[in-house]
């Protein structure tokens, strides 16, 4: 369906059209530019290439483009959207604003395959993977959004919402290259974070490419039968294993690496889930994020605030780097996969699907 979409076609494929119809290569940069640097959603838009050349490559190519279906905006500031992609398929981003940082949460597929008990978009099931430009898409609209209503670009990327980011490696590194490229978005790497509920394979291949995004690990739970209980993608990437990957992209990295915990009351917030999570992580450094469970995912429920200051206290003694986050926009359903799921029941709505 795309694969005749100027997004999807080559560099060489570029040259090798400009040549049939007689255009200067030059222009291939000033469309380049028009796709990857200033995202716009339309050959129309390209105000620099002449209008024979536009009719050309509308007839020639489609241009696929994504939308903004639903802006919901909470109480605390976290504005959402849904995304209804050129296919019609629904997906999530978030935009984040605190203090002087604007963040964006963006999908890296249509579902996820990985089903972990206490997400949202784990049991709505996979349908597909996402392209880089649909990737890329989410973080133009935002952005525009972003100088809108706070009157600053994006000035962090977080891959946390719907899917599993390394499940579709290839084409979130493809967009990781292009956001970070002077090309393209020209984003600094060390603002884009990578959240993975921990494929091992590919935090290895990640380990060895060139360009790194900073990693952070869904891990939720450290002891191994209870992780894929709750988390069935463990049963292939047993702690052990993860802990031995992640030790290995330390080592090629020297980054430190962020341990995502969302405290649930009586599965992972006892005593001895701190003690096995401070054992997990000694294996390199990290910094724990721990994060209150969104309550609207039943039978799940947030940790106790005795459970949590206990959790904390616990980790501080073994001299571990913890925050505690709130979970944000609450009442317009947080956790990824949600908002799609309730179509945004409550919140002050901006458009409609
Ligand atoms: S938490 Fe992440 S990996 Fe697990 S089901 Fe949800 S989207 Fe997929």
């Amino acid at each position: 369906m795309y694969q005749n979409d100027i997004r999807e076609v080559s560099e060489e494929q570029l040259i090798q059209f400009f040549s049939t119809i007689g255009e200067k290569p030059f222009r291939i940069k000033q469309l380049n530019s028009w796709l990857w640097e200033k995202n716009v959603h339309g050959f129309d838009l390209m105000q620099n290439l002449p209008k024979t050349l536009i009719e050309k490559l509308k007839k020639q190519f489609t241009f696929l483009v994504s939308r903004i279906g639903q802006e919901v905006t909470s109480q605390d500031g976290t504005v959402k959207f849904i995304f209804r992609l050129h296919d019609n398929h629904l997906i999530e981003g978030v935009l984040i604003p605190s203090g002087k940082r604007v963040t964006a949460c963006i999908s890296s597929q249509v579902g996820c395959k990985l089903g972990c008990k206490f997400c949202a978009t784990g049991s709505m099931g996979f349908t597909r993977n996402l392209r880089a430009w649909e990737i890329i898409d989410q973080y133009a609209l935002m952005n525009q959004r972003s100088n809108e209503l706070f009157d600053q670009n994006i000035t962090n990327i977080v891959m946390m919402g719907m899917g599993e980011p390394l499940d579709n490696y290839e084409q979130v590194m493809k967009a990781i290259n292009i956001l970070t490229s002077p090309q393209g978005n020209a984003l600094s790497p060390s603002r884009i974070t990578l959240s993975t509920v921990g494929l091992v394979d590919q935090i290895r291949q990640l380990a060895d490419v060139q360009f790194k995004p900073s990693l952070a690990v869904s891990l939720h739970v450290a002891n191994n039968e209870k992780r894929s209980q709750l988390m069935p993608a463990n049963k292939k990437n047993p702690t052990h294993q993860l802990q031995s990957a992640l030790r290995y992209y330390h080592k090629q990295t020297n980054q430190r690496i962020t341990i995502e915990y969302v405290l649930i009351n009586g599965i992972n917030d006892s005593l001895a889930d701190a003690e096995e999570l401070a054992q997990f992580c000694r294996a390199f450094p990290v910094k724990i994020n721990l994060i209150q469970f969104n309550s609207t995912h039943p039978p799940y429920q947030k940790s106790t605030p005795e459970n949590t200051q206990r959790f904390i206290q616990y980790l501080e003694s073994k001299n571990m780097v913890v925050n505690l986050r709130r979970s944000r926009g609450e009442d317009i359903a947080a956790a990824c996969g949600q908002l799609v799921k309730k179509k945004a029941e409550g919140g002050r709505r901006k458009a409609e699907i």
